[in-house]
């Protein structure tokens, strides 16, 4: 169990929402100060209960033993630079950014002597966004990534298993790992699969309205179980989207690469005709299906937001 006496949330939308939550009904922290730059959402949040509101940035952090950046990537320099000013010494500064290499950088370049900056990222989330997204079970069975800086002291040290620790209470699985390994992973297992799914909606939309053979109304009228999937992923929020794409340029250019040299081996088994190439890359991708399945990573039924009730 984690010994926080106070977090600070920063951001308090579906991730920073999340975290009070369950830091709250765990244990994990003993009280919670929240800040949202959107006057709208911290209200709000004050008013489900995720803990204090505070009246700025400076008192929300000021006694927190840790204090978590839950904002848009491109906001995290901003929000770590008047975090880190008002912060106790010996204090955690963390985020849950999507890209771990700039983060590191802006909040390395924001730190105070005695402030301990250790940036993590949860590998959980939904499409929406908000305090009311928030619930508490967000990051049971979820892995959340570390990227401690490899040369900290002994005090250091302490404090990133401290913040294990608090993750863990959490439910989560905590793995420890270099910023550009992490945003080369993620590149692969969550940039390029939303570059991809707004890129197909994109294109649906063009053929319906750009003389592509498709007539207005059709794209939502007939949409099938794989376009409907594809459109839960691109529902999510653009301004996180953005940020990530704008700040992990690199790795997603290189698996970028990667796949367009796939997709046309495919596009060219399609034109041939060679369905032996066709079978095979199928039956290999429905294996990790399986894999990831077996690992705990998904249901074998998920509803991918098929609820009827679900109007959200
Ligand atoms: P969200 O629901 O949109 O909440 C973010 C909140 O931060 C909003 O209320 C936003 O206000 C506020 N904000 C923006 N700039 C700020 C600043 N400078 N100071 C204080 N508050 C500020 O976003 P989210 O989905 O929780 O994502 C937050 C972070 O988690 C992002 O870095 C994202 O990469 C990461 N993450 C997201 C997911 C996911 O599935 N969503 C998963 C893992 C990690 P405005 O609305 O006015 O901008």
């Amino acid at each position: 169990m984690s010994d926080f006496d106070r977090i600070a949330i920063i951001g308090v939308g579906l991730i920073g929402g999340s975290i009070a939550r369950a830091a709250k009904e765990k244990g994990a922290a003993k009280a919670v100060s929240l800040w949202d730059a959107d006057v709208a959402a911290l209200k709000r949040a004050g008013e489900i209960g995720f803990g204090e509101v505070a009246g700025t940035i400076a008192d929300a952090v000021k006694a927190a033993d840790a204090v978590f950046l839950c904002v848009p990537v491109g906001a995290m320099k901003q929000a770590g630079e008047a975090c880190a000013a008002a912060m106790k010494p010996g204090a955690i500064l963390s985020d849950v950014g999507s890209v771990k290499g700039s983060v590191a950088r802006d909040l390395r370049a924001a730190a105070r002597p005695g402030v301990h900056i250790i940036p993590g990222h949860p590998i959980a989330g939904t499409e929406k966004s908000g305090p009311d997204a928030g619930f508490a079970s967000l990051f049971e069975g979820r892995w959340v990534i570390l990227t401690p800086d490899s040369n900290g002291d002994a005090a250091y040290k302490a404090a990133t298993d401290r913040l294990a620790q608090f993750w863990s209470a959490l439910g989560s699985k905590v793995e420890r790992m270099d910023a550009q390994r992490h945003d080369l992973v993620l590149a692969v297992t969550s940039h390029l699969p939303h570059l991809i799914a707004y890129n197909i909606v994109a294109t649906a939309h063009d053929m319906e309205g750009g003389g592509g053979g498709v007539t207005e109304g059709e794209v939502v009228k007939f949409s099938a179980a794989g376009f409907r999937d594809f459109t839960r992923i691109a529902a999510s929020d653009p301004t996180m989207w953005r940020d990530v794409f704008l700040n992990n340029r690199d790795a997603v250019l290189e698996v970028l690469g990667r796949f367009e040299e796939d997709l046309t081996a495919l596009r060219k088994a399609i034109r041939h005709g060679d369905g032996q190439k066709l079978f095979e890359v199928f039956t290999h991708s429905r294996g990790i299906r399986r894999e990831i399945i077996e690992a705990g990573q998904d249901t074998a039924s998920p509803n991918f937001g098929r609820d009827k009730d679900d109007k959200k």
